[in-house]
């Protein structure tokens, strides 16, 4: 077989010792891997690259395809920008993988029964990173869901669920709240799911579906869901699963996929042969999968449940009269090599490599773009900012200088509607939003904004934003005020 090529960083703190131990014992469990080394975190950080990695770097990890990444260490102050979001964003790595399982009674957990695999959209949502201060007393981020981005993620999690023989998908949204962007994401849950007959489909709205999760995570299975939720989820489920020590994540793009252990690079526990390596193997073991070495992955991952049937446990997991030997970083990987052929006794052991096992690299299709919606754009909501005053008052000097296509509907603070309806209760800010719709029905120009634009600057109301009201295929694209 010959050798694929992977770009390895050894990264900060813990990361070099685990790194070490991981790829010792992912190349006597028979890996074929030609290992490109690249450097990235502190040092490059240190050297003025913001992102801490250098253009060669980002040409390798291009060129492998493939990266297996230690943790990093992101310097304290300002300046620094995420290494994985700029990764994430540069090779369009849409979908974040993490398993978490419980290996009760060997490690610590108060739920035995959890495996549970969180599929998270990994470029989209809140971490567009578009944020803008719009008055001295309102800051504001742009929640951006796409219908690509979407479809893409739903169907990867249902393709996960096929390859992998698991039985739900379960879609975790707030869709109760956010009707178009978090509701974009449940229909077309909905819509995918149906390609999927044998595979059981659910909904929870996200925050008694997390509670659930906490509380009874065998209730689930696969779950998938947008960026924001899917962080925090994933953290805790790792969590609850027995150690963030523990869990692996993989990263997958079109063409470029990334491998790493979830926890960062413990600078405390560094250089002293403590570390737990089982993270960064249980990427690596994704890692087999993906690059078509599923032998491998089987035989890696079969003897770690071994070594920890046997309890040669690291320090974090260890447990006086469970574990046999607490061992340090490389005793841990030494005990997985000697067990590579033998099967878990205890856990059922993994299969990889029978008939019809995962496909190395599940098959998205390239999204079909349907032919555009009519778009017909029937009004504007004009934000302006304000200093609190009677929402009356702002209406009386709107409508004194309205082009006639328009009337004001609505005004509306932080989203509550405060006129034409006021409540004396609704707490004020400077941050008015003023929704002006077509006078008589039909859709309007955008010479008309204009106008609206120009008679707010004459009367001195100082607008800091709008946003269009269109209608596409005649249905509402945009949410009504609260209240109107
Ligand atoms: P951390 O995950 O490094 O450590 C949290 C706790 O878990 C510590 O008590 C640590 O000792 C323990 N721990 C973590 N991994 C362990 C392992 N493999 N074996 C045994 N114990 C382990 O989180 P932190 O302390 O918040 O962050 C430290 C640094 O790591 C920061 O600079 C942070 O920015 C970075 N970080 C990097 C990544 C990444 O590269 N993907 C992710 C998270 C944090």
């Amino acid at each position: 077989m010959s050798k694929v090529p992977i770009a390895v960083a050894y990264g900060d703190g813990i990361g070099p010792e685990i790194m070490s131990a991981c790829l010792h014992i992912l190349q006597e469990g028979g890996a074929q891997i030609d290992i490109h080394t690249i450097e990235i975190g502190e040092k490059i950080y240190l050297q003025g690259y913001t992102a801490g990695i250098k253009p060669e770097a980002i040409q390798t990890i291009r060129d492998c395809k493939v990266f297996y990444k230690a943790p990093i260490t992101t310097p304290q102050g300002g300046g620094f920008k995420s290494l994985n979001v700029t990764t994430r964003k540069l090779f369009n790595l849409f979908a974040n993988v993490r398993p978490c399982v419980s290996y009760h009674p060997f490690i610590d957990t108060k739920f035995p029964k959890l495996d549970v695999v969180i599929v998270r959209e990994n470029e989209e949502d809140l971490y567009a990173g578009i944020e803008h201060q719009q008055t001295p007393e309102v800051y504001q981020v742009l929640k951006l869901i796409t219908r690509p981005g979407t479809e893409r993620i739903i169907r990867y999690a249902f393709e996960y669920a096929r390859a992998y023989g698991r039985k739900k998908v379960t879609c975790m949204t707030k869709d109760n709240i956010m009707k178009l962007t978090d509701g974009l994401f449940h229909k077309v849950f909905d819509e995918i799911g149906a390609e999927y007959p044998e595979i059981e489909k659910e909904h929870w709205i996200i925050d008694i579906g997390t509670a659930k999760l906490a509380d009874t995570p065998e209730m689930f299975d696969v779950v998938v869901t947008l960026n924001l939720y899917g962080d925090i989820l994933s953290d805790m489920v790792a969590q609850i699963a027995g150690s963030v020590g523990l869990a692996g994540s993989a990263n997958i793009g079109p063409n470029v996929a990334m491998f790493e252990a979830i926890h960062g690079s413990a600078p405390r526990r560094a250089g002293q042969n403590l570390a737990n390596p089982s993270g960064l193997l249980h990427a690596g073991i994704m890692m087999m999968v993906h690059i078509g070495q599923p032998e491998v992955a089987e035989r890696v991952h079969n003897a770690w449940l071994r070594t920890i049937e046997e309890g040669y446990h690291t320090y974090d997991i260890y447990r006086e009269g469970v574990s046999r030997e607490k061992v340090g970083t490389k005793e841990f990987a030494q005990a997985v090599v000697r067990n590579l052929g033998k099967q878990p006794e205890h856990f059922k052991p993994v299969r990889y490599t029978q008939e019809g096992g995962p496909a190395k690299v599940l098959a998205i299709p390239p999204y079909q773009r349907p032919t555009p919606p009519k778009k017909d754009l029937i009004g504007i909501d004009i934000f302006v900012n304000w200093t609190p005053g009677r929402p009356e008052e702002l209406a009386e000097k709107i409508q004194a200088v309205l082009p006639s296509q328009l009337k004001l509907t609505m005004i509306s603070n932080r989203g509550t509607a405060v006129w034409p309806q006021t409540l004396e209760e609704t707490f004020l800010v400077d941050h008015w939003r003023t929704r002006l719709l077509s006078a008589d029905g039909k859709p309007i120009s955008h010479e008309v904004v204009i106008e609206a634009l120009k008679r707010y600057h004459e009367a001195g109301l100082d607008f800091i934003k709008t946003e269009h009201l269109y209608l596409f295929d005649g249905v509402e694209g945009y949410s009504k005020g609260q209240g109107e």
